[in-house]
C-alpha cells in the first residue's frame, strides 16, 4: 500500500475503505476520472492505493501482485482497478488472473446495455443483458500437458461447488435487478459430464426461483441468437470459456470496449474493472474513453450499498452520452464525426461531474434495482453427508499410450496384456473407437487410449490396476492413466465415438 487518501465528506460518517490499483497504460487516467466522479457524488471513500502489473513484474515479482497489495485487498475486500499489462518475457502468469484466483472471485459479471448516443446496429431494440461468467474453473484452470511431443491436452475442470456458486449468483442478480429470465448456456450436448454438470446444477437450482424464467440453450445457439435478436436475453450464466467469448460478443453489440464494464465477485470480496486493456498507445495522452471504468465504479457503488450515488453517477454518464456534449475519440470515430476535436478524458469527466443530479431523457428508469447486500445462502448444497452417501465403485482403467504400432497389432497386444480382472474393451484415438475396428478411418497421431474394463460382475483391485500398468510399461510408453468409476451405478466417464 503506497498511500491512503480519503474523500470523507463532513457529516457523512466513516469513509469506506477501497483498494485502488491505477494499473498500467491508460489505467491511471481512467481510474482518476472515476475517483473524481465518485468524490463529486459525495461518497466517502478511503482509497488505499496499491500496485500491480508491469512495474511489479519488472522488479522481479513473478506474480505481478505484491504482498502489500494482497494485504490491502484482504482488509478492504473491495477493489477498483485499472488494466494491468503482462510484459512479455516476465513470466507468463497474468496479474489479472492472479488477482481473480487469489481472492476466488468466481462470478465475472458483464452488463451489456444499449447506451444513448452510442449508435449500434441494434439501437432502439432495448438490449439490456448481463453475462455472468464462471471465473475460476473450466479450461482456465490451466492444467495442460504435452502427452507426446505432438499431442497436447488441457483439462476442463467443472465442479458442482463452482457451478452452484456462480449459478446462485446469477439467479440472485436477476432477483435483485427484477429481471425476468436466466438463460444457462452450455455445450452439454457434447461435453456431457463437464458442461452437463453445470446444466444439471442449473436445473436443480432453478425451482428455488419460481418467479424467474429459467431456460437452457446450447452456447453456439446463444451466439447466433445474440447476433440475431439480443434483446431476448436478460441474464446469461455460463462456464468460463463460453463466457469469455459471449461476453465480448455482447460488449460488441452495445458500442465496444470503451463502454464495457465488469465486476468480479467472490464471497465477501469484489474487484471492479473495465473490460479493456491498458491501450498503451494512448497512455498519458488524455484521449481515452473512461466510460467503461466509470460504469464499473457504478457497479462498485451498488456493491457498497451506495445505490443512490450509483444511480446518480450512472445517470450523469447517460446524460453526457445522450447529449453528445463530450464525445471521446473512439465514439467520434464510430459516429463519423470530428476526431481531432473530440473530448479529452478530462473533458468527458468534467461533463459527467457537471451532469450529476440530472436524469437522462430517453433512458427508462429501471423498475427495480436493489443493493448488492443479498442474503447469503449456503454456497454449497453438496455437503459431506450427501457426498459420502453416494455409492462408488471402481470399474476399470483408461490408459493413454504413445505408439507407432499398427492399430490392430497394438490392440491385440494390449488385449493379451490385460489379464486378471480386466479386459481391453476398446482402443480409441482422439475420441473415436479404432479397435476393435468398426470401419471408421482416423488419422494416425501416435497416441491412443486403451479402455480396460472389469470382467462382468467383478471389481478390479488396486493390484489389478498397478499390475496392468506395470505390464504395459514393459512394452509401451504410457503417458497417463485414469481410474474409471461409477457413482450410484451411473458410469462416471463418457463413451468414445462408436464405442
Ligand atoms: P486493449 O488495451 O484493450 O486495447 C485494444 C484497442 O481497443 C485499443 O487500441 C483501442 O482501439 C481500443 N480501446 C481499448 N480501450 C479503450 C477505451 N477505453 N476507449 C477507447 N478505445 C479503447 O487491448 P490490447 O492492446 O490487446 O492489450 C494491451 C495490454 O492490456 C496487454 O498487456 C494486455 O495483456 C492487457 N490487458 C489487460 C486487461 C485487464 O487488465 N483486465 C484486459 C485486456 C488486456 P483503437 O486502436 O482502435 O483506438
Amino acid at each position: 500500500m503506497d498511500r491512503e487518501t480519503s474523500n470523507d465528506v463532513a457529516g457523512q460518517g466513516r469513509a469506506i475503505p477501497v483498494t485502488v490499483i491505477p494499473g498500467d497504460g491508460v489505467g491511471p487516467e481512467i481510474v482518476r476520472a472515476a475517483q473524481r466522479i465518485i468524490a463529486a457524488a459525495g461518497v466517502p471513500i478511503a482509497w488505499q492505493e496499491a500496485e500491480a502489473g508491469a512495474e511489479v513484474f519488472r522488479r522481479g515479482d513473478s506474480s505481478g501482485v505484491p504482498a502489500a497489495t494482497r494485504d490491502s485487498i484482504e482488509s478492504t475486500r473491495v477493489v477498483l482497478k485499472g488494466p494491468l499489462e503482462t510484459p512479455v518475457g516476465f513470466g507468463e502468469k497474468s496479474a489479472n488472473v492472479t488477482l481473480r484466483k487469489l481472492f476466488e472471485t468466481y462470478a465475472n459479471v458483464r452488463p451489456a446495455r444499449e447506451l444513448p448516443g452510442v449508435p449500434t446496429r441494434y439501437s432502439g431494440e432495448g438490449v439490456d443483458l448481463v453475462v455472468v461468467r464462471e471465473n475460476i474453473e473450466d479450461l482456465y484452470a490451466g492444467i495442460e500437458h504435452l502427452e507426446t511431443p505432438d499431442v497436447a491436452q488441457g483439462l476442463k475442470i467443472i465442479t458442482r461447488k463452482g457451478s452452484e456458486k456462480v449459478i446462485r449468483y446469477a439467479f440472485e442478480l436477476a432477483r435483485r435487478e427484477g429481471r425476468a429470465k436466466v438463460t444457462c448456456a452450455t455445450k452439454a450436448n457434447i461435453m456431457k459430464l463437464t458442461e452437463g454438470l453445470f446444466k444439471r446444477v442449473f436445473e436443480e437450482m432453478a425451482p428455488e426461483y419460481p418467479e424467474i424464467q429459467a431456460e437452457h440453450l446450447i452456447i453456439d445457439n446463444v451466439a447466433h441468437q445474440l447476433v440475431k435478436n439480443p434483446a431476448q436475453f436478460d441474464v446469461v450464466v455460463t462456464t468460463n470459456l463460453n463466457g469469455d467469448i459471449i461476453s465480448d460478443l455482447a460488449s460488441g453489440l452495445v458500442g465496444g470496449l470503451g463502454f464495457a464494464s465488469s465486476g468480479n465477485y467472490g464471497d465477501g470480496v469484489a474487484i471492479f474493472e473495465a473490460v479493456h486493456g491498458s491501450a498503451p498507445k494512448y497512455a498519458g495522452k488524455d484521449v481515452i474513453n473512461p466510460t467503461a471504468l466509470i460504469l464499473s465504479s457504478v457497479m462498485m457503488l451498488r456493491y457498497l450499498g451506495q445505490s443512490a450515488a450509483a444511480a446518480a453517477v450512472e445517470d450523469a454518464v447517460l446524460v453526457t452520452l445522450e447529449e453528445g456534449s463530450a464525445v471521446t475519440q473512439d465514439l467520434a470515430r464510430q459516429l463519423g464525426g470530428d476526431v481531432e476535436h473530440a473530448a479529452s478524458t478530462t473533458g468527458f469527466t468534467d461533463r459527467v461531474v457537471a451532469n450529476l443530479g440530472r436524469r437522462p431523457r430517453t433512458v427508462p428508469v429501471r423498475a427495480r434495482l436493489i443493493d448488492e447486500t443479498v442474503e447469503r445462502r449456503p454456497a454449497w448444497s453438496y455437503g459431506t453427508d450427501r457426498y459420502a452417501s453416494i455409492a462408488r465403485s471402481l470399474v476399470g482403467l483408461d490408459v493413454m499410450i504413445e505408439s507407432d504400432m499398427a492399430v490392430d497389432e497394438l490392440g491385440d497386444e494390449l488385449a493379451r496384456l490385460a489379464g486378471g480382472a480386466l479386459r481391453l474393451a476398446m482402443l480409441e484415438s482422439r475420441g473415436t473407437k479404432v479397435y476393435p475396428s468398426i470401419g471408421l478411418s482416423v488419422d494416425h497421431v501416435r497416441w491412443y487410449r486403451g479402455r480396460f474394463l472389469a470382467h462382468d460382475g467383478r471389481t478390479p483391485s488396486e493390484e489389478d490396476l498397478v499390475g496392468l500398468l506395470g505390464r504395459i510399461a514393459t512394452r509401451h510408453r504410457w503417458t497417463e492413466a485414469l481410474r474409471l468409476q461409477s457413482f450410484d451405478g451411473e458410469p462416471g466417464f463418457t463413451r468414445a465415438q462408436g464405442e
